[in-house]
């Protein structure tokens, strides 16, 4: 073949970018490579997901930028899938695309009372505080004294913790403005993580859980009585180095209990949120129920509710109980597990078992919402092999494919104003400049009208 393969990759966060950077790393046959966002900006949950106070996990940019300024990759900002480019468009202009598009919403609890005013998905509110353009005006109100966050992995731990940082804690940060301006209004004295199973099956990891020993403002409360081990989950922690150290990280926490900080995180454990209680002007309570742990079959342990009640007061309910994927144009989807059904990264028809031609999926639109940033390293590699060996057994039969620009005049043709790689860069460094006056890594636009208008020498 005379030419390099072309690769499109829709949605530029971790997935999105390991695949780029895999993809063009490689010389025989070289890969151009166009990345496609919905967003003007790039990086996916790294910009908008990752905490405003963890800056040292956006390190990982260094990495992306690189791929990003690569000679034979494109970028293709503001650009949805679905509705500025078609599935159509990507057979016919490329010759294979991998979906990245992660998983953009969350699951829900499913309790009476979970649409009341003041209760929120996690995802939301961290996209809120990041300054996420789709969530930007999202009714947030810290005007009470308690907040639950159900769930206890490592996101309910990122909006727990912000919510009980102090205003110089994060005013160093490039949390957006506006989400700083109400928390340092917040009311919030109380906040109540729950988990629905024990300590030891809490999913948060040592140095999150750990940080919570050293806030400026909050003590950590941890109930001694909730953190002893039913025989099961103390059996568990022989294999699991995390969870022993969770639990050892606890018992610190709880040995600690209150040194008159002005706000307390209550780490809870064996508890589930049954009912949201409130009014038209939102909710007031929520009531919650004792569990206890039980095997399964396969010794996976299970809550199940012992008929014991508690009521919590609280204006805010953060459910955090994990992300979802959403179902892409023209893709197959797996309702149960919220991804694109997959072997290896080969999109598979559910029909006929037999995977599409040509088409790819990487990250959490591949595996779920599970792991780290860096787990997508390894998840991508494994979905641009599949594609390479694909490529190399179609050795030279591909199709004619229209010039590279014929993308961008289709997307023009379509009124879609695209942010190229250029206007990023302009965008990025306007960002790093405003945020340099201030002490801060960037101050970021947070609608997308401005980053449109930043464009603009
Ligand atoms: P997660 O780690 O899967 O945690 C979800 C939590 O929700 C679990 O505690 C789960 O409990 C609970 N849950 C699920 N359904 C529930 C229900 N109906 N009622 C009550 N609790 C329920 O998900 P995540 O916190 O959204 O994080 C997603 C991924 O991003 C994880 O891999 C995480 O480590 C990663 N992440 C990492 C960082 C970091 O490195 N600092 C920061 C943020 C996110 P069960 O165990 O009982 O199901």
């Amino acid at each position: 073949m005379d030419r390099p393969l072309r690769v499109a990759i829709i949605g530029s966060g971790p997935a999105g970018f390991y695949a780029a950077g895999a993809l063009v790393a490689q010389e025989d046959p070289p890969v151009s490579v166009d990345m496609f966002d919905r967003l003007p900006a790039p990086y996916g949950l790294v910009r908008y997901g990752v905490a405003p106070d963890h800056e040292n996990i956006r390190n990982v940019l260094r990495i992306y930028r690189k791929t990003l300024s690569h000679e034979r990759v494109r970028f293709f900002g503001n650009v949805e899938y679905g509705r500025d480019l078609k599935y159509q468009d990507l057979l016919e202009l490329y010759d294979y695309t991998v979906f990245s598009t992660g998983a953009p919403t969350d699951r829900s609890l499913g309790v009476p009372g979970e649409d009341l005013r003041g209760s929120l998905s996690a995802t939301e509110f961290v996209a809120w505080y990041n300054g996420h353009p789709d969530f930007v005006d999202l009714d947030v109100s810290l005007d009470t004294e308690a907040v639950v966050v159900v769930g206890v992995g490592n996101v309910a731990i990122d909006v727990a913790r912000i919510l009980a940082r102090s205003v110089d804690e994060l005013k160093t940060t490039d949390i957006a403005d506006y989400a700083l301006e109400k928390l340092a209004g917040s009311r919030v004295r109380d906040i109540y993580v729950l988990g629905r199973r024990g300590p030891a099956q809490a999913k948060f990891t040592n140095p999150e859980i750990r940080e919570f020993g050293k806030l400026q403002e909050a003590d950590a409360v941890v109930r001694m009585d909730e953190l002893v081990l039913d025989p099961l989950s103390e059996a568990s922690l022989e294999e699991d180095r995390v969870a022993r150290k969770n639990l050892e990280i606890l018992k610190e926490l709880a040995a600690t209990g209150l040194t008159g900080k002005p706000k307390r995180v209550h780490f809870r454990f064996l508890l589930s949120p049954v009912e949201i209680l409130g009014d038209d002007s939102g909710m007031t309570e929520v009531r919650i129920e004792r569990n206890e742990l039980r095997a399964s079959e396969s010794g996976y342990l299970n809550s199940y509710g012992t008929g014991e009640f508690e009521t919590l007061k609280a204006g805010m309910i953060l459910r955090s109980v994990g992300y979802r994927g959403l179902p892409l144009p023209e893709l197959p989807y797996d309702k149960r597990s919220g991804i694109v059904p997959n072997r290896q990264g080969r999109v598979i028809d559910t029909d006929s078992g037999q995977p599409i031609a040509r088409i790819y999926v990487a990250g959490w639109a591949k595996r779920g919402p599970t792991g780290v940033i860096g787990t997508n390293k390894a998840d991508a590699v494994e979905t641009v092999a599949c594609l390479l060996e694909d490529a190399r057994e179609a050795g030279r039969g591909f199709a004619e494919r229209p010039d590279l620009e014929e993308t961008d005049r289709l997307l023009y043709g379509r009124g879609a104003h695209c942010v190229s790689y250029d206007d990023w860069c302009r965008i990025e460094a306007l960002e790093e400049e405003r945020g340099a006056k201030e002490g801060r890594p960037r101050v970021k636009f947070v609608r997308a009208e401005e980053m449109l208008a930043a464009c603009t020498p």
